[in-house]
Formats: structure tokens, sequence, C-alpha cells
């Protein structure tokens, strides 16, 4: 948990549902010049939906997405949460073990006598898993059982409305350049992209996206800052590396709050630019 000294003296912000840990993070955003955003639930609404099922040859669609429900079922990822809301039957009746989740890959869990696995193509090629090509647009969600290859489930997932405007003012604030990170795959990663014109780095891990993060401070002249926008899911060693590392609708997860040196109550993107803004009137009242 954050002191609450911590928040003393920034009314302004905390009164727009901004906490800041320290004024020193305040003039920091008066210096941010590039903006690094997490796909999933901070660009992205994070609320997806299963929209097709596409079993390999031998199974169905019902088989694929009782597997995938079965070894979703304890993950707090938005996409486990769509796979075990489309799942009608009671989950309760079938006996699992041994669940894990594969940061930046997807989940595992033992049945009967196999281990179920679902996740991302990263995940596959882990396995020795070749899927048959799926030309489908859309987040996918491969499964396996032991080695079989059992089908893929395609995900949906939208842009948040504002998304694109909050990208905007902030390049109108003087903000340079601005890159999305996803783990996610590169076809989906590049249609958002375009959608927001911004560019993209795809199939990136947690710490690949670290490694991003410290690449593009690089390229900061001194004393320009950099920020990091997340959603704090799995992105903790990331807002950690940003000078300025930003939770969205963050509350309700404790580490992202831990990690964050700031947390913004609202998911709405353009929360970004407003706060950016606080930080100059800030600057020049205080300063
Ligand atoms: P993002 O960068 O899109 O926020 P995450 O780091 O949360 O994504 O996850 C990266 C990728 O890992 C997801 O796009 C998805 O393909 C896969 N993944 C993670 N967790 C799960 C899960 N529980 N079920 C299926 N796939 C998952
Ligand atoms: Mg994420």
């Amino acid at each position: 948990s954050i002191p609450l000294g911590f928040f003393g003296g920034i009314g302004a912000s905390s009164r727009a549902g901004v906490l800041v840990k320290g004024s020193n993070y305040l003039e920091a955003l008066t210096k941010v010049k590039k903006i690094v955003y997490d796909k999933t639930g901070t660009l992205t609404q994070g609320k997806f939906s299963v929209t097709q099922i596409v079993p390999a040859h031998n199974h169905t669609e019902d088989e694929v997405l009782l597997l995938a429900a079965l070894a979703e079922q304890t993950s707090p990822h938005p996409i486990a949460r769509s796979i075990v809301q489309h799942f009608s039957g009671d989950i309760k009746e079938y006996q699992v073990d041994n669940d894990k989740e594969l940061v930046g890959l997807g989940v595992q869990v033992d049945y009967k006598d196999k281990t179920i696995s679902v996740g991302n193509i990263k995940l596959l090629t882990e396995l020795k898993i070749v899927p048959p090509k799926l030309d489908i647009a859309a987040t996918m969600a491969y499964v396996v059982y032991g080695n079989e290859y059992i089908g893929a489930l395609a995900i949906a997932d939208t842009l948040k409305p504002d998304s694109k405007e909050a990208l905007l003012q902030a390049s109108e604030l003087g903000v340079t350049e601005q890159v999305m990170l996803t783990g996610d795959s590169a076809i989906v990663g590049q249609q958002i992209a375009d959608e927001l014109g911004i560019t993209v780095k795809s199939e990136l891990l947690p710490q690949d996206k670290v490694t991003e993060v410290e690449k593009l401070k690089d390229t900061l002249a001194p004393g320009e800052k950099l920020a990091f926008v997340g959603d704090g899911l799995n992105d903790t060693p990331v807002l950690a590396q940003a000078d300025i590392g930003i939770a969205m609708g963050a509350l309700g997860s404790d580490a992202a709050i831990e990690a964050a040196d700031i947390v913004l109550m609202s998911d709405e993107p353009s929360a970004i630019p407003h706060v950016i803004k606080i930080a100059m009137r800030t600057k020049k009242i205080v300063w």
C-alpha cells in the first residue's frame, strides 16, 4: 500500500483521479518526449470475446472450448475470462490440477493423465507444435492436449473510443514518439497500430518490453523523459524501468500500484494528456 503522505500537495491531480507518488514525477511529466503504451487493456478495451472456434481434424468445437475453459478457469488474464465466459457447461464437474500461468505465453493445467496448454504461437513453439495456418486477424488462443494440437479460439478485442484522440493530444503537448508494445501476434498488433497511426512491436514477452523501453530511453536527449503506460497485468518490470511508470485503471492490482510512479483511476487513455497538462500547469504555478 502507498503511504498517504505521498499524495500531500498534489491536490489537483488527486481530484482528477490521479495518484502521483511524489512531485518529481509531475516534474518529469513536463519533460516527457516518448510514451510507450501496452496494447491490451490500455489502448484496447481488454474485453475480449470468443468470435470463432477452429477445431483440428478429428476434433470438435466443443472439445476445443472445454479444454480451453478448463485450463483458463483460474487465470485473471482477459483472454482467459472471455473463454471461461463463453463456456456454458459446469466447469466444476471436471477435476483439474496443477494450474500454471506462463506469463506472456498462456496457461497450463493437468486434466486426466495429460496437460492442457492454452496460449499463443510462442507457447506452441516451446511445445514444438506447428499449428495449421489460420488467416484470422484476431488474437488466437491455441489449445494443445498432451502433445496433440486440438484447435484454436479466435478472440477479438477493440480499441478504446478515446485512444486515438489521446495520442493526438499527447503529440500536441510535445511528445515526439509514441510506441505500442504487445505480447500479441504481429498481425493483430499491426492492425491496431494502423488504426491508431502508431508504431508497434509485437510478440514480446514481459522482459522484451523492458528491453524495448531501455532502447528507447537511450535515444532521449539529456533531461528528456520516457513514460510507460500499462494496465498493470504482467507489466510490473516495465513500469519500473520507465522514467515515469503509469498504471491505468489499476485500482485492484496491488503489484501495479506498487511498481507505478503514477496511478490513474480512469482506464481512459485521455487521462494521460490530461495529467501532462496538470503537470505543466502545476509547473507554471509552483516552480
Ligand atoms: P499484452 O502485451 O497484449 O498486454 P500480455 O503480456 O498480457 O499481453 O500477454 C501476451 C500474450 O500472451 C497475449 O497476447 C496472449 O497471446 C498470451 N497469453 C497470456 N496469457 C494468456 C492466457 N491466460 N490465455 C491465453 N493466452 C494468453
Ligand atoms: Mg498487458
